[in-house]
């Protein structure tokens, strides 16, 4: 029976359309409050701009600028709520803002910028700022050691090395509580009744079925879709988001702290973190038009961040980018150059956005996003006339972060491969040792470069919702972040993933193909005039 078939004669009380941190935190918080939840992703949960982030969880000192403190206070309270329900995916990490003679950035205006991040983070865990003398800098961080240093601003924000697995833990956890979720499907129409919604059809993008689905509420969490998805649901126009596409450059460790720089070409507020044993810097804001799944680095956009990072990093060339990232963001329309427009999220309920009955869901940040997908599902269960249940998501754990055991584990004397499962799945890390002792091919490393074993192949397809190999070494494992991207690894995973999914040798020998192709979009900057 195909996917879509399954589905058939079910009647949901909310589907979600859109597989990003957003839709997945939707999902979550409406499972956990009982409802029945559907959540539809045309390709791979958080494949879409959550994939193409800078993977910080931060409030945004550049929104503190702006003086956008309503969405730097909301986003510092959930930076400390996501720390702690998701603390093996979520992790603390220190800035360092380098000050030099002849910067045109204010040290002073900085380091009030930095007591009034603290001042709105008051109910923090992480340490407040710092400040080092030029030569306690110099010595913290190499890349600084330049006779020019005149100090250094320290303050802490977090990292989240795969905002994937946190979108997919958010799907997992719906899941657990009976929430229905399919990647590879799209919704390409909406269903009325008396002029509100009542449902959507789906196609599955695997094998061409389609079918309607009955949904008493629908909401639209397409992020930079959303204007030609609220066309294709009801083939009216839609202007309610600005779109500017980022991008960032991946290269060998040039830092090896995160360091906050200013663009030499226009000031703008830049960064360098280490990730993986690599560096990535970015990014962009230019305004963008077209399909989001075709955004890619260009040679301008590659030039500009090396320029931007030129003084810092004077010996880095085009030739050291081994690879970029780009995406697009989706910020509620208004004017103004894009770097200047707010990244606040806004919530509609039908009209004049969409039909009666649609809750359309723009903006926002990935640090922000239990809080959007709150305000979200508040709105659904007004809707639903369910107003009284509430979300529990900001004190429960995600799947990762439970204990599984009864108390607490010593992690002294974890080998590499042990501690590198639980960085990545959290407590779920025993699961995945299981099957590699119930199978001692499954222990074996996918290739000689990483500690990833063939277990993390199955438990992904049998667990995870991974259907594609891309799925695996760029969304379930880190090993699409690496420096081969993976390509090492490719051939050892699609073996595996087409043995439990049944592929043919062909299938296998297209999917690796067709992943090899995916890393060449990332390098394309290269072979532009
Ligand atoms: C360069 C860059 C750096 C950023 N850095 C950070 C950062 O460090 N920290 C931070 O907090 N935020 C950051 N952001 C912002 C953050 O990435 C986004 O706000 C967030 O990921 C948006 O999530 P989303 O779920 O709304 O959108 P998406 O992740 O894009 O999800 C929308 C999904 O909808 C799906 N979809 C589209 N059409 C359909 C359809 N018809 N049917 C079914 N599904 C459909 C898409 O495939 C997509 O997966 C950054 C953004 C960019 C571009």
């Amino acid at each position: 029976m195909g996917r879509l078939a399954g589905l058939q004669g079910e009647t949901f009380d909310v589907a979600i359309i859109g597989g990003g941190i957003v839709g997945c935190g939707i999902a979550r918080d409406a499972a956990m409050r009982g409802l029945r939840v559907l959540i539809v992703e045309r390709g791979d949960f958080g494949g879409g701009t959550t994939s193409a982030s800078t993977r910080i969880i931060h409030g945004g000192l550049r929104y503190l600028e702006m003086l956008d403190l309503r969405l730097v206070r909301l986003d510092l309270r959930e930076r400390e709520t996501l720390l702690r329900i998701s603390p093996h995916l979520v992790k603390p990490l220190e800035f360092l803002i380098p000050f030099f003679r002849r910067d045109r950035t204010s040290s002073l205006k900085m380091r009030a910028g930095l007591a009034l991040y603290d001042a709105l983070s008051y109910d923090k865990a992480l340490p407040s700022r710092r400040w080092l003398a030029p030569e306690q800098g110099r010595t913290v961080e190499p890349a600084l050691n330049r006779p020019d240093l005149r100090g250094v601003a320290a303050y802490h924000d977090a990292r989240i090395d795969s905002p994937e697995r946190l979108a997919l833990e958010n799907v997992i956890d719906a899941g657990g509580h009976h929430a229905t979720a399919v990647n590879y499907c799209e919704a390409v129409s909406l269903v009325t009744a008396d002029g509100r919604a009542s449902g959507v059809r789906l196609r599955d993008r695997l094998n061409d079925d389609a079918a309607s689905i009955p949904a008493k509420v629908v909401v639209n969490a397409t992020g930079a879709w959303f204007d030609r998805v609220t066309h294709a649901l009801t083939a009216r126009s839609s202007a309610a988001i600005r779109m500017t596409k980022g991008i960032h450059i991946v290269c060998q460790p040039v830092t090896s702290h995160a360091l906050v720089l200013f663009s030499k070409v226009d000031g703008r507020l830049m960064f360098a973190i280490p990730r993986g044993g690599l560096t990535w810097i970015g990014t962009t804001d230019t305004d963008f038009t077209g399909d989001p799944a075709d955004a890619r680095a260009t040679r301008q956009d590659v030039q500009y961040v090396l320029a931007s990072v030129g003084d810092a990093f004077p010996a880095l060339r085009q030739e050291d980018v081994l690879y970029t990232t780009a995406g697009v963001r989706a910020l509620v329309r208004r004017g103004g150059s894009a770097s200047s427009v707010s990244r606040m999220h806004r919530i509609v309920l039908g009209e004049p956005v969409a039909p009666a009955g649609v809750i359309s869901v723009l903006g926002g940040k990935i640090t922000g996003y239990r809080a959007i997908a709150e305000e979200a599902t508040d709105a659904v269960c007004r809707q639903l006339g369910t107003a009284d249940r509430s979300s529990r998501t900001a004190e429960t754990p995600l799947p990762g972060a439970r204990d599984q055991f009864g108390g607490p584990r010593e992690d002294d004397g974890r080998d590499g491969v042990t501690s590198h499962l639980y960085d990545l799945y959290g407590t779920r890390a025993e699961d995945v040792l299981a099957l590699a002792r119930s199978d001692a091919r499954l222990a074996t490393p996918l290739s000689a470069a990483y500690p990833d074993i063939g277990a993390q192949v199955i438990y992904s397809v049998r667990h995870e919702h991974c259907l594609q190999l891309s799925d695996f070494l760029r969304r379930r494992s880190l090993l699409g972040a690496s420096a081969d991207q993976g390509l090492d690894a490719a051939q050892a995973a699609a073996h595996l993933m087409g043995a439990e999914l049944g592929w043919t040798n062909t299938d296998t020998a297209a999917q690796v193909e067709r992943y090899k192709q995916d890393v060449a979009t990332t390098q394309m900057f290269r072979h532009e005039p």
